[in-house]
């Protein structure tokens, strides 16, 4: 199925609402019946027809199929952040007593999901430097039931061998899951490479606005609805019918804010890898990337998001560049049409965070400004250094 179907068109029934272009927004947490048997048969399909809101709404639907569809898998959940979709997905997986083999420094709440949260239930686990596939096969033991992927991960952007990993998995019957809110599914389909599920924080590319928090998880009609009986409906972390729309208003220019983005940032990179004030940059596309060749096997196209090290004496440089940045905006997350800068010195205080990373380590992001306008921004705050 082609891009451009998925999202224009794809789960839209506009002939079920007026022929309206844009699906209503179907702001009801209940749906009525005519008889105690229409009832009674509905309820059968509880989790597949508009019965009650937090297990299907028809807003909520179309969503589910396009994403679905962007990841190339049978189905999809939405919830009401990346890091619910994330905890759904692996918590479906796992129980008390059973291992997981995770890629090392993934995103900081997955981090602590395996390494704080689930250990409660006597779930435990394994990071990985995901470098080499066999450190994965390494780690697994007898009661590994899941391995976890970022690829690239987060801040330094590693990147993983996803089919090899997967291959690992399969072997031994493992469930494998990879967070793919880096590339989104214009820039790798995990599914291509044999992964189970694949998660996103639906908070960044995807809706694409800063305006919205939320997270899918895509797999098998099987596995989907398995998690829609357990973890969805139990602990019901749900997107709200006027999130989802405005997610799907998001994913309407998807593809063109993320070949935006991807291309600006080349440009961008292009730029910083010459600067004396830069002393490295972490970015899977760069040639100085150790892993470019794999990354750019597994990745049609490399986002926007990279970190660049800076040729800084101290804290107080950072800071300099830092503040003088213009359009770049200071803040967390990314994936929207802002740019923006998080840098690591800002965590010291952070009790979530416990950071090996440098201090001189600033994440950037690409939003959908104009490439020269972005460069000169930055020029004139590494000026500042
Ligand atoms: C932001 C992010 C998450 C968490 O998503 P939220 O929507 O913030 O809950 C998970 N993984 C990655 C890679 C992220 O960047």
């Amino acid at each position: 199925m082609d891009i451009s179907y998925i999202i224009n068109h794809l789960g839209e029934d506009r002939d079920e609402y007026y022929g309206a272009v844009a699906p209503p927004v179907f702001q009801t947490s209940n749906f009525c019946f005519k008889t105690v048997d229409e009832m009674r048969q509905q309820l059968k399909k509880e989790l597949e027809i508009p019965f009650y809101t937090r297990g299907f709404n028809p807003t909520v639907a179309i969503l589910r199929k396009k994403i679905a569809a962007l990841e190339k898998t049978e189905d999809a959940l939405v919830f009401s952040s990346g890091s619910a979709a994330v905890a759904a997905a692996v918590m479906n997986v796992v129980k008390s007593s059973d291992h997981v083999v995770c890629v090392a420094k993934p995103y900081s709440w997955t981090n602590n999901l395996l390494s704080k949260y689930l250990v409660k239930y006597g779930v435990t686990y394994t990071f990985v430097d995901g470098s080499s596939v066999e450190n994965f096969d390494k780690a697994i033991q007898s009661n590994t039931r899941l391995i976890y992927l970022e690829s690239p991960n987060s801040l330094t952007f590693e990147v993983q061998d996803i089919a090899a990993i997967a291959a690992v998995a399969k072997a031994k019957n493992i469930t494998t899951i990879l967070d793919n809110s880096y590339c989104s599914p214009i820039n790798q389909n995990p599914s291509d490479y044999g992964i189970d599920m694949i998660v996103h924080s639906a908070t960044k590319y995807l809706n694409g606005h800063s305006d919205v928090v939320a997270g899918a998880v895509c797999g098998t009609k099987e596995r989907i609805r398995k998690i829609m009986a357990e973890e969805y409906m139990t602990i019901g972390s749900i997107i709200s019918p006027q999130d989802a729309a405005l997610l799907l208003r998001g994913l309407r220019t998807l593809e063109v804010r993320v070949k935006r983005s991807s291309e600006s940032t080349k440009k961008i990179i292009q730029f910083l890898e010459q600067h004396p004030k830069v002393k490295q940059v972490y970015y899977p596309f760069s040639e100085n990337n150790p892993q470019s060749a794999l990354a750019k096997k597994q990745m049609t196209d490399c986002g926007g998001l990279f970190s660049i090290v800076l040729n800084a004496e101290n804290t107080n440089q950072v800071e300099n560049f830092c503040n003088a940045l213009r359009y770049f905006l200071m803040a967390a997350s990314w994936g929207g049409y802002e740019s923006l800068i998080f840098p690591v010195c800002a965590l010291a205080a952070s009790k979530s965070f416990e950071n090996p990373l440098p201090w001189n380590l600033v994440r950037c992001y690409v939003g959908l400004e104009d490439a020269d306008v972005l460069i000169a921004d930055l020029k004139q705050a590494l000026d500042k250094i």
